[in-house]
Parts: structure tokens; sequence; C-alpha cells
């Protein structure tokens, strides 16, 4: 492989990031109930209220960041970023303006940036959470950050 990209690890244990805008915030809670057995053996995280939400229904605990308009969905991002989320499941309103859509899109941009699995929608988180790699180390290759910096600042 050329050193253009670099192989990062999900590893088994995942770290989930859990994200619903405020109509499908309970079809995001029984989805969580539906696979909370699966659940449970990862590290899981998510926007304020659906953070807080998900654990008061459920019982997961369930790391809560900022609400997702005070920039939650950018502290995911950010952890993305980091390497410190590696899965992603954001029921998101197609039928209604959000505040902080830049930010949404902005959370969708970076995890295909970092080719992390993201669900927009129940089929989607259905066949995620139920494939073989949910209990495998998964490796994937994404641009390598480190040598991109060197050519860029070698030759802009
Ligand atoms: P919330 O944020 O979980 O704090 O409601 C979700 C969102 O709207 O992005």
């Amino acid at each position: 492989m050329s050193d253009e990209k670099i192989t990062l690890t999900i590893g088994r244990q995942k770290n989930i990031a859990l994200i619903a805008h405020d109509s499908k915030k309970k079809e995001l809670i029984a989805w969580c109930e539906a696979n909370k057995e699966i659940l449970k053996k990862h590290f899981l995280c998510g926007t304020g209220t659906t953070a807080r939400m998900i654990t008061e229904a459920t019982g997961l605990p369930v790391r809560g960041y900022n609400s997702g308009p005070l920039g939650g969905d950018q502290q995911i991002g950010a952890k993305i970023v980091e390497g410190r989320v590696d899965f992603v499941v954001f029921f998101s309103d197609p039928l209604a303006a959000q505040p902080h859509d830049p930010d949404v899109k902005a959370l969708l941009r970076i995890a295909q940036v970092y080719d992390i699995p993201i669900a927009n929608n129940k089929a989607t988180a259905d066949f995620m959470i139920t494939s073989s790699y949910m209990d495998e180390e998964y490796y994937h290759d994404v641009v390598n950050f480190q040598r991109n910096i060197e050519q860029r600042a070698k030759t802009l």
C-alpha cells in the first residue's frame, strides 16, 4: 500500500455514538432496547438529550456530550477525528429543517473521510448491528494525515 493511506483498526469493542433528532428519539430508544444485549458489550456515547433519554429508558450507560444544536454533533465529529468514535447510529429527520444543519452535514462528512460506519435510518442500523464485524476487529484504510500534511507543506 502506498503511504497515502494508513490502516486503522476498529476494535472488537466499538465506540458507538447514538444521535436522534427530536422526531426520531422514540425510534432510536426502541432500537436500543431491541439491541440492548449487543449494545452493552460496547462503549456508548451520544448527544446530550438522546444519551440521557436512552439511559433513562433502557439502563444502558451512554456518555452524553452537549445537546446537538449546542455543539454535540461537532464534539462527536471531533472524536471521530481523534479515533475515539468508530461507529455511529444517527437517526436524522429528513422532513424537518434543523437549526444545526451545517453541523449535521459536517458529522456525515467527517465520518465519510474517516471511513466510519454510520447509519442514518433503522434499516441501515439493523444491518450494521447484525454484521459479523460487530464481534471482530475491522481494518480499514484512511488518508494518512501525517503524510498529507508533509506533502501539502512541501508543495503549497
Ligand atoms: P440531542 O441532539 O440529543 O441533544 O437532542 C440531537 C440532535 O438534534 O442533533
